[in-house]
């Protein structure tokens, strides 16, 4: 049973919305002269619109509220504490009913996308252990797979840290212990003393989950001393929703922190990337120097638009939870069917079981076809693997073209 996460009809979620940008500051009825925020140029975007009366998204984009800072740790800009109260429930949602948090346990915000998040959890880790243990950034390294997403290496440069990178089996894109503990050793041996670690949660090109237990079991042998954020900007809208037994959730002590993208699997807009983690970190990058904002700033971000926050939670709220799991369920009939045509056609591909990503190797696909599909490859330069991605769009019907044109020349 979902605790804040329940259906609502469009009538309830109108009501919500409007009733929440009602508590936001109303720049035309009320004397406000002091802040640097205003509805959108209403020479451009008309206010009055009768069409706004019914899209509570669009309505929330023209009053354009401004959700700068962390909402869950208390104190935010007063201006717009009506719709921050929707990022909270979002923020809910997704940390308990989804991640399988305890309620008001953990921090969160709506982040512009996956990167940012990521960048956001290692810059709090990277602070901790150079506040609380008094570390110096040679003696701090990222570590996740070479299949990680690219923003880590961002983050490492960013960040100034190092990282390292545990290699994959060719085939099964897997860790292995061997990997890990020969990552972990080389970095010890180069100086490093604290490990941030970033669990992949479906990657981007595979869709592959690292198994969590290898890394911790490796991290413990080898005594690390270690911080772990799961990397679900691709599958944290999905995961969940496939896998029984899922070890990466706020159940698991050994995992401090999340990255999920609406913006991926939930079909929001851009913007909208989700930074969860356990209370009592976020103080790590709080920046006092905000000190024109209320409640200050514990955000990469800075300013941002509360309607992105808003479209999530009324996507999630629209569907449901039993809609949501119908959502997957059907997704997940398609990957299975094409990986079954796949099969006949003795084509090898890669797919995680849990997963809506099949990924064939390029010397079954010709340059056309890659083309007329728009299939993505690993690597443009030369790649090894193609994908596929079974999102709301790709239907059966479609897949069975691109089945049947591969027939040809196979
Ligand atoms: C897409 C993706 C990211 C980055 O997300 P953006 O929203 O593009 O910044 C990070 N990690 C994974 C696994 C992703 O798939």
């Amino acid at each position: 049973m979902t605790q804040f996460w329940t259906k609502k009809s469009e009538e309830e979620i109108k009501k919500i919305v409007f009733n929440a940008l009602d508590k936001n500051i109303n720049y035309d009825k009320e004397g406000v002269i002091g802040v640097p925020a205003s509805y959108l140029d209403d020479k451009v975007f008309n206010q009055d619109a009768t069409f706004l009366k019914d899209a509570p998204f669009m309505y929330a984009l023209v009053k354009n509220p401004n959700h700068i800072g962390c909402h869950t740790l208390g104190n935010s800009e007063s201006f717009f504490e009506g719709t921050h109260a929707i990022e909270k429930d979002l923020i809910e949602i997704c940390a308990v009913d989804i991640l399988k948090g305890i309620p008001h346990e953990q921090d969160g915000y709506v982040a512009s996308g996956g990167t940012e998040a990521n960048i956001q959890a290692i810059w709090i880790y990277r602070n901790y252990y150079m506040q609380q243990m008094n570390a110096s950034r040679d003696e701090i390294a990222i570590v996740c797979s070479k299949d990680s997403h690219y923003s880590m290496d961002k983050a490492a440069n960013l960040l100034s840290i190092n990282i390292h990178k545990y290699d994959v089996n060719e085939h099964t894109r897997e860790i292995t212990a061997a990997s890990v503990e020969q990552t972990l050793t080389s970095a010890k041996n180069k100086g490093i003393k604290y490990f941030i670690v970033v669990a992949n949660m479906m990657t981007t090109m595979y869709g592959s989950v690292d198994n969590i237990e290898t890394i911790i079991d490796s991290l413990k042998k080898l005594k690390c001393e270690y911080k772990i954020h799961v990397d679900g900007a691709y599958g944290g809208f999905y995961y969940p929703f496939t896998i029984k037994n899922n070890l990466l959730t706020f159940q698991n002590p050994e995992i401090t922190s999340f990255t999920l993208d609406a913006h991926k699997m939930a079909q929001s807009p851009y913007g909208t990337g989700i930074f969860l983690i356990r209370k009592g970190f976020m103080k790590y990058v709080n920046t006092q120097e905000a000190s024109y904002v209320e409640g200050q700033d514990f955000t990469l971000v800075g300013s941002r638009s509360g309607a992105n926050a808003i479209a999530v939670w009324m996507i999630l709220a629209k569907n449901g939870p039993y809609g949501w799991q119908e959502k997957i369920f059907i997704l997940q009939k398609r990957a299975e069917w094409i990986c079954k045509e796949l099969e006949q056609l003795n084509i090898k591909y890669y797919r995680n079981p849990m997963s809506n990503i099949v990924t064939i190797g390029s010397s079954y696909l010709n340059p056309e076809l890659v083309k007329k599909y728009g299939l993505v490859p690993d690597n443009h330069v030369s790649p090894k693997w193609y994908k596929i991605v079974i999102m709301e769009h790709v239907t059966v019907d479609k897949l069975a073209l691109f089945i049947n044109d591969i027939k040809e020349t196979v």
